[in-house]
């Protein structure tokens, strides 16, 4: 049978790397937003944007928790763009054992941007960047029906087969209960 088709919103946020100056004011808007209570606190290490720093080297780049990831990669790759050599994983998204950023810091699970979700304005990040290094973008794109639904399958087994499903019911639940 042929996949039904609908009509998805993508939403992106483009990240100019050389605008950034690592004020961290992304990690702190986006970290507050997420706290529970909603604006109760900001810890960066919650944010799921995050500056990855070399200030004697003027290296700042913004990435976006991206995906969960069970095992890291063993293959890596190094950059070198307009004469600053980015160190590896500078900017991949992942959610991922070897490194500290996005991860939840009291139950370990992933974090991931959600685009900050309903807020009316859009993503807080973009708009507490002052600079112009992120900036909000939609496209509207044709999707098979199946593949959303395959995609959060996939998504869901990876993490309850490395969390257990009851710490990922109980965080759900934690954070469905946050005051907005
Ligand atoms: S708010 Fe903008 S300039 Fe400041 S660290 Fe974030 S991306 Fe960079
Ligand atoms: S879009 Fe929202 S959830 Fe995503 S990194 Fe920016 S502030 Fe955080």
């Amino acid at each position: 049978m042929k996949a039904e088709k609908k009509m998805k919103i993508v939403k992106t946020i483009k990240i100019n790397v050389d605008e950034c100056n690592g004020c961290r004011a992304c990690e702190v808007i986006c970290s507050a937003v997420h706290a529970a209570p909603k604006y109760s606190s900001n810890n960066p290490a919650r944010s799921r944007i995050r500056i990855i720093r070399d200030p004697l080297r003027d290296i700042y780049v913004p990435v976006l928790a991206g995906e969960y990831t069970v095992a890291e990669c063993a293959g890596r790759d190094k950059y070198t763009i307009d004469g600053k050599e980015y160190d590896e994983c500078s900017f991949c998204r992942a959610s991922c054992p070897s490194r500290e950023e996005f991860h939840e810091p009291d139950s370990g699970l992933p974090l991931k941007c959600d685009m900050c979700e309903n807020e009316e304005n859009g993503p807080l990040c973009v708009q507490w960047c002052l600079v112009d290094a992120l900036v909000y973008e939609e496209r509207e794109v044709e999707v098979d029906e199946e593949e959303t639904q395959e995609e959060l399958e996939i998504g869901l087994d990876a993490l309850a087969s490395k969390f257990g499903m009851q710490t990922i019911m109980d965080t759900v639940a934690r954070m469905s209960n946050k005051e907005r």
